[in-house]
């Protein structure tokens, strides 16, 4: 799929931003004809940026040295978010496998498949802690929207955040007080984690609860302690998001990305035509934020960087 990438597209712009984005800079849709775009990662070796269109079932590959974007897999078995481990290695969520898995050269292997005997419901994100540890959110949409996996029952019968050690097999629930568990990350010194909530759409498994905000946790011996509401999100849900080496978090919203301090004030917006599901940083020094929203991909280069990186 051969698409023009269009600069200063209709209906983008930068609100405040001061020092991370300069004045003037534009917006450029590098992809489009997605359904719902979704998981993006910087892979470095190839200068290309690989992200899910879920509802299509396959995974894209935008090629930055020449604007190329093909079809990675046909056959993704309805892949969401990815990251890179400590070695490189692309760690993807499957909501049709419901299982986190590694993709090493189009060899697709399982990491882990289940918890207490139990499979997970369709993991979402994940990213991967200093210590080599994956830290990955299940809520239920890939066994409760038809097109983004395949119909299920929530086994364990909630929607966790759960910690998984490669290195003992131990897997275990590390948040179990988010309705609908979806994008994640770290602060820089990763005392803190904070994870999105999307059950504002009406996906959390309690009657009458929805919620669209960021919550934060202390995590003492990975343990996650004194969680608490950091950001509350006015359109739409968040899903996808990091956080960059000043500890400022970038989330996906309804309009496109927001941006917020550490404290949890809006240091501005860059708005979009189209729905955010998330991000990631990257490009050749690693300050370029490629953004999937529905559809398309898009980028825009900025002055901060993922502090995972
Ligand atoms: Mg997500």
């Amino acid at each position: 799929m051969a698409e023009p990438i269009a600069r200063d597209v209709e209906g983008t712009a930068v609100e405040g931003l001061t020092g991370l984005i300069d004045a003037g800079t534009v917006v450029e849709r590098l992809s489009t004809g997605a359904i719902w775009s979704e998981g993006p990662v910087w892979l470095p070796e190839l200068r290309a940026v690989r992200w899910s269109d879920i509802w299509n079932n396959r995974i894209l590959q935008y090629h930055a040295d020449d604007g190329r974007t093909i079809v990675y897999s046909d056959a993704a078995e309805f892949t969401n978010g990815r990251t890179l481990d400590r070695q490189g290695r692309v760690v993807q969520c499957s909501h049709g496998r419901r299982r986190v898995e590694r993709d090493h050269d189009g060899e697709v292997t399982p990491i882990v498949e289940q918890w207490n005997g139990l499979p997970f419901n369709s993991p979402n994100d994940v990213i991967v802690a200093r210590d080599g540890s994956l830290w990955f959110t299940d809520p239920a949409y890939g066994i409760t929207i038809p097109e983004e996996g395949h119909p299920g029952e929530r086994e364990y019968r909630d929607q966790y955040v759960f910690r998984h050690d490669e290195s003992t097999g131990e897997t275990r629930p590390v948040i179990m007080d988010v309705e609908a568990p979806n994008g994640l990350a770290f602060s820089p010194d990763e005392k803190i984690i904070y994870v999105a909530d999307s059950s504002g759409a009406g996906t959390g498994i309690h009657p009458g609860v929805g919620n669209a905000h960021i919550r934060a946790y202390d995590l003492v011996d990975d343990r996650c302690k004194n969680g608490r509401t950091v950001i509350a999100i006015d359109d739409k849900v968040p899903d996808g998001l990091r956080v960059d080496t000043a500890g400022n978090l970038w989330t996906s919203t309804g309009y496109g990305v927001g941006v917020y301090d550490p404290a949890g004030r809006q240091l501005g917006a860059i708005r979009l035509p189209e729905t955010a599901a998330n991000l990631c940083f990257g490009g050749a020094d690693g300050t370029d934020l490629y953004i999937t929203a529905t559809t398309s991909l898009y980028r825009i280069a900025t002055r901060a960087r993922d502090a995972a990186v």
